[in-house]
């Protein structure tokens, strides 16, 4: 039994565990990936305070890594595959594991965009991950699809190698920060498709182009690419707690300021919550409340 079971080793986890092994509670942190979170698709981080120009992602999440670790907190390679929300009981493949409090902070995944060919060719052109693959691309014709930061930061990251990078968008304006649509702007390799949608990914065993629509003329177009980057935003990883908390529509969980989710002992933190701005600052904020709850939480119960 421990004191407090972190399921997710993300930028919330590990400032959870940051703030509970400060608290001296006897914690253990649960992480099915790499510890470190999503947030290591991106190479840089330029909001993260601090760090005047950019901080490297890699560099940020191991010094917090060796900042929980410093204070003896446990970090375990393992996937959660159900919580028995009343017991407090955690299953995965080969353990159960058993806390006084739980903090959830398993973020979330890239959501896709479920036209025809997209799962068929992942590996082998489509990709969510830009810093894993964009280096297959020098000198190559890539697309890229979304309106947000996450594809305007990763469009940039992709002129290093590509000739030609494509953002293809819904609307007509993007929802990136103004910083980030200024320097699209400025780099002659990103071209504009906007008030599109990718209707298919063609190709047999890559990616040979894709089919885009003109949401406004509804006239479809073929344009040749030999990768397709999509960053549509992001599903929360939260299937094992469905039916057991309070989730909205899309599967984000609910919860009070405090992270409290409703659920006695239990807490949520993160990406994987349901709230107004998802960003690492956001989920390292999250993470400090949600231990100082759940410290709290187990204070109570003597
Ligand atoms: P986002 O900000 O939610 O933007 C998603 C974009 O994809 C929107 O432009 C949306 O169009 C478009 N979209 C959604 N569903 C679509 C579909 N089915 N087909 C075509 N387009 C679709 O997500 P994101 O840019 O992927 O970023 C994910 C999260 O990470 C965001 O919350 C973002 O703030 C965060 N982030 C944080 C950092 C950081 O901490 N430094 C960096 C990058 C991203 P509409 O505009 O029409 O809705």
């Amino acid at each position: 039994m421990h004191d407090l079971i972190i399921i997710g080793a993300g930028p919330a986890g590990l400032t959870s565990a940051l703030y509970a092994g400060r608290s001296r509670l006897n914690i253990l942190v649960l992480e099915k990936m790499s510890v470190g979170g999503r947030i290591l698709m991106s190479e840089i981080i330029e909001n993260y305070p601090g760090f005047v120009g950019s901080a490297l992602t890699q560099e940020l999440m191991q010094r917090m890594e060796e900042q929980v670790k410093s204070l003896g907190v446990k970090i375990e390679a393992d996937e959660v595959l159900d919580l028995d929300c009343q017991t407090h009981s955690i299953k995965t493949a080969a353990n159960t594991y058993s806390a006084k409090a739980i903090i959830i902070a398993v973020g979330a995944r890239p959501k896709k965009l479920g036209c025809p060919g997209e799962d068929k060719l992942i590996g082998k052109g489509v990709s969510y991950c830009a810093t894993c693959d964009g280096p297959f691309y020098k000198e190559k014709e890539v697309m890229v699809v979304g309106g947000g930061d996450a594809v305007a930061e990763e469009a940039i990251y992709l002129t290093r190698f590509a000739k030609k990078v494509n953002i293809i968008h819904r609307r007509n304006e993007m929802r990136a920060s103004l910083i980030l649509q200024e320097r699209l702007k400025e780099n002659k390799k990103i071209n504009f498709v906007l008030s599109s949608i990718v209707t298919e990914i063609s190709g047999t065993n890559k990616v040979e182009g894709v089919k885009v629509k003109d949401v406004n003329t509804q006239k479809e177009r073929i344009i040749s690419c030999d990768g397709v980057f999509i960053y549509i935003g992001n599903v929360p990883e939260t299937a094992f707690v469905k039916n057991k908390l309070k989730l909205d529509e899309a599967g984000f969980i609910i919860t009070e300021p405090d992270m409290a989710t409703g659920v006695e002992g239990i807490f949520a933190a993160g990406d994987c919550r349901k709230k107004t701005l998802y960003q690492v600052v956001t989920a390292c904020g999250d993470g400090a409340i949600a231990a100082d709850s759940a410290y709290k939480y187990i204070a109570s119960k003597g």
